[in-house]
C-alpha cells in the first residue's frame, strides 16, 4: 500500500500542460514522486495539500543555460546556492554549463556535479559537457564517457569552438550519442575587444563595439555544419534579428535547429545601458531596438524554442570595476518568469500556454529530457505560478551568492508561487 502521507494534492489551480494539450481547472495528485492523476476534485483525504487558487499548475520549468560556478568559483555561486535561487525562480531543472574550474570535460567532474547536486541542490542539475578538452578548442573532450556519466548536451559556451573542422567533428560525434550541441555563437576575432553592441550608444559611451555579424557568421556556420552532419544544434542566447532569420529558415528546411532567448535580451536594449553600469554588460551584449523587437516577434510566432536565463553570477568585487575590466553576465533565475509574464504575457505578445512551452515543454525537448510534462507516471516536477501577483525584485533577498543584475527594484506582474521537484515542495513564496 502506498503511504498517503507521501501524497501531495495541488488543488484549485488551472492546469496548463501543452505536452498533452491540457488547459483546464484541475487538481494534480502526486504519489511517490510521480504524477498520479490530473482532474477536477480529486479525492485524496490524507495527503498533504497545496492550494493553487488563482494559479497556473505547469510542468516544471527547465533552464537550458546556467552557470553554477562550482567547482572553482564558489565565492560567486555554488551548486547549492544556485539551486536554491533556481527553485525560487520556479525552475525544477537547470543545465549547468561546463566553464567551471576545472572545466567539465570529464566523467569524473560530471559525476561530482551530479552527486553534489543530489546532496545539496533542491532542483535537478543536468551537467553540460565541454566540447573540447579544457574548452581550449584544440581536441575533442571525452564526450562518450561524459555521456555515460550523465551529461545531457555539449557546449564550450563562452569559449566557443573557432575551428570549424573541430566543430564538425563535435557535431558528428555528439549526434552519434544523441546529444544536442549548444553553441555560444561568437566569432572571437570579429568581437575582439568589444564591450557592448556596435551601435550608436557604444559610440556615445566611447566603448568598442561587438558587431551583430560576430554572432551571425557562427550561427550560419553551425547551421551549415548541422545540415552536413545531421546533428541537433541549439543556438544559446540568440540576440540578433538576422540570427533569428537564419534559424527560421533552417526550421523551414526541416533541420533540427533550435534556439533560446534570455529575459534580458527580450527586455533590454543597448540604449538602456546606464552610466557604465556593469550590470548591463553581458555576452552577447544587449542589442539594438530592432533586434529586441525581433526577439519579441520570434517569441510570439514560435521561432524561438525556449527562454533560458544564462544565469551568470559574479561577485561585486569583480563586477565593480571599469566597464572594460568587468566580467560579462548577470544572474537571472529569480527574475526570468516575472519578466516573461510581465513583458510577454501581460504585454499581449504570448499566451500562458506559449509561456509554458517556452519554459518547460520545449527546453526539455531540445535536449531530450524526460521532463516538461504532467502526464500520469511522469516525474512530478511542477511549477506553480500566479500570473497576477505583483511584486518588486529585491536582489538583496536573492538566494544567489552574487548580486549582479540590472533588474533590482523592478516591479513585476506575475511570478512563481511554488516549486515541486519529484513530488516535494522545495520552495514556496512567502504569503
Ligand atoms: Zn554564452
Ligand atoms: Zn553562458
Amino acid at each position: 500500500m502506498p503511504d498517503p502521507r507521501h501524497d501531495l494534492l495541488i488543488q484549485n489551480g488551472r492546469v496548463i500542460d501543452p505536452s498533452q494539450g491540457l488547459d483546464q481547472p484541475a487538481d494534480v495528485l502526486v504519489r511517490d514522486g510521480r504524477i498520479a492523476a490530473v482532474g477536477p476534485n480529486l479525492p485524496a483525504p490524507d495527503s498533504q495539500r497545496l492550494d493553487a487558487s488563482g494559479c497556473i499548475i505547469a510542468p516544471g520549468f527547465v533552464d537550458l543555460h546556467a552557470h553554477l560556478r562550482e567547482p572553482g568559483r564558489e565565492h560567486a555561486e555554488t551548486i547549492e546556492s544556485g539551486g536554491r535561487a533556481a527553485a525560487a525562480g520556479g525552475f525544477t531543472s537547470v543545465l549547468a554549463m561546463p566553464n567551471t574550474n576545472p572545466v567539465n570535460d570529464s566523467a569524473a567532474l560530471t559525476h561530482f556535479i551530479i552527486q553534489t547536486a543530489q546532496q545539496q541542490s533542491p532542483v535537478n542539475v543536468f551537467p553540460v559537457g565541454a566540447i573540447s578538452e579544457g574548452s581550449r578548442g584544440e581536441r575533442l573532450a571525452s564526450i562518450g564517457e561524459m555521456r555515460a556519466a550523465g551529461i545531457v548536451a555539449v557546449s564550450d559556451d563562452g569559449r566557443p569552438v573557432m575551428n570549424s573542422n573541430l566543430m564538425r567533428h563535435a557535431m558528428s560525434y555528439a549526434s552519434g550519442f544523441g546529444l544536442t550541441v549548444i553553441d555560444h555563437c561568437e566569432d572571437l576575432d570579429l568581437s575582439a575587444g568589444g564591450q557592448m553592441h556596435a551601435g550608436f550608444p557604444a559610440v556615445r559611451f566611447g566603448l568598442a563595439g561587438i558587431s551583430s555579424t560576430s554572432e551571425e557568421v557562427m550561427v550560419a556556420r553551425d547551421i551549415l555544419l548541422a545540415a552536413e552532419t545531421g546533428a541537433r544544434f541549439h543556438v544559446a542566447h540568440l540576440s540578433t534579428a538576422r540570427s533569428l532569420e537564419m534559424v527560421r529558415h533552417a526550421k523551414q528546411r526541416g533541420l533540427p535547429v533550435t534556439c533560446e532567448v534570455t529575459p534580458h535580451h527580450f527586455t533590454l536594449m543597448d540604449e538602456d545601458i546606464k552610466d557604465y553600469d556593469t550590470n548591463y554588460k553581458m555576452k552577447p551584449p544587449l542589442r539594438s531596438r530592432e533586434d529586441r523587437q525581433a526577439m519579441l516577434q520570434g517569441l510570439a510566432d514560435g521561432t524561438v524554442d525556449a527562454i533560458a536565463t544564462d544565469h551568470a553570477p559574479h561577485p561585486g568585487s569583480e563586477k565593480m570595476q571599469e566597464f572594460e575590466l568587468a566580467p560579462s553576465g548577470i544572474i537571472g533565475f529569480e527574475t526570468a518568469l516575472g519578466l516573461a509574464l510581465d513583458r510577454l504575457v501581460h504585454g499581449g505578445l504570448i499566451s500562458l500556454t506559449r509561456l509554458v512551452e517556452l519554459f518547460s515543454v520545449n527546453p526539455a525537448r531540445v535536449v531530450g529530457l524526460d521532463r516538461g510534462t504532467l502526464k500520469v507516471g511522469a516525474v512530478a516536477d511542477i511549477t506553480v505560478f500566479d500570473p497576477e501577483r505583483r511584486w518588486t525584485y529585491d536582489v538583496n533577498q536573492s538566494y544567489s551568492r552574487s548580486r549582479n543584475t540590472p533588474f533590482h527594484g523592478y516591479s513585476l506582474r506575475g511570478g512563481p508561487v511554488a516549486t515541486i521537484v519529484a513530488g516535494e515542495i522545495v520552495w514556496q513564496a512567502a504569503k
